[in-house]
């Protein structure tokens, strides 16, 4: 049965004092979650900490590192490795995030050394892939995807992609107040599953979890959440106002 996941992405928003004022409202709400549904609150690395003890006694609530470096250790100024995330009992950590990969230029092949480190220690990774509004308008963004996937993904075992999540999110929805349709996102996740299934089969494809990103919010997130092979979504902007993400996450499939 795979995870219905609503995931935050705080990016570089608020300060120490009004995140935990905001998860403290969403803890406020006691929101019921099935034992298939979680909250995840990717929050920037100096909270880290203390927003896990903050949601400490919340069942099915976590916390994720917004990244990870692509080296093991050592002479890295200013990065943060995987096994440190893992030290501190921090489960999850978003990969790939097109900001990272536009801004900092993350290749796929850097991808691919920061998933490997990840899963070598004990970490989620939240793989983003997602293609531009450019690739979009010529009709490419299936093979695009399918390359993302390719190239920092498909040497990983049958064991590895079982533990990995697949953030979708078309760049051109990020942020901009534009949202795929839920039948696009619905077209891509398919894709999506279809590539992981001809690669891996059908069982394991059908056991990974694969979430949208892109101006999700309270007011259509029933909608996009409730098609077939979308299990949730990565919340950038709606996720730092409490009722929004309250309603987001109580906008997660019930899968009985
Ligand atoms: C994101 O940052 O991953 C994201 C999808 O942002 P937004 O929801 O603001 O479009």
């Amino acid at each position: 049965m795979r995870k219905q996941i609503a995931a935050a992405n705080w990016k570089m928003n608020l300060t120490l004092k009004e995140g935990l004022k905001l998860i403290n409202e969403i803890l406020e709400a006691k929101i019921f979650m099935e034992p298939t549904q979680e909250a995840v609150f990717a929050v920037p690395f100096p909270y880290l900490i203390d927003t896990k003890n903050a949601i400490a006694d919340t069942p099915n609530f976590y916390v994720a590192a917004q990244n990870c470096a692509s080296e093991k250790q050592g002479a890295y100024t200013g990065e943060t490795s995987a096994q440190m995330i893992n030290s501190i009992n921090i489960p999850y950590v978003i990969i790939g995030h097109s900001e990272r990969r536009e801004y900092y230029q993350e290749t796929n092949e850097i991808l691919a050394k920061k998933i490997n480190l990840a899963l070598a220690n004990n970490l989620t990774p939240i793989f983003c892939c997602g293609e531009s509004l450019k690739i979009r308008q010529s009709d490419k963004q299936n093979e695009y995807v399918q390359k993302q996937l390719g190239e920092s993904l498909f040497h990983l075992s049958e064991e590895q992609i079982s533990k990995t999540i697949i953030a979708y999110e078309p760049i051109w929805a990020i942020g901009t107040g534009l949202t795929a349709s839920s039948e696009q996102a619905q077209e891509m996740h398919a894709h999506i599953r279809k590539i992981l299934a001809d690669k891996y089969g059908s069982v394991v494809a059908e056991n990974i979890s694969i979430l949208y990103g892109g101006s999700v919010k309270a007011i259509n997130a029933v909608d996009i959440f409730s098609q077939p092979d979308v299990d949730g979504g990565l919340v950038g902007g709606a996720s730092l106002v409490a009722n929004e993400f309250i309603t987001i996450i109580k906008s997660l499939k019930k899968i009985q």
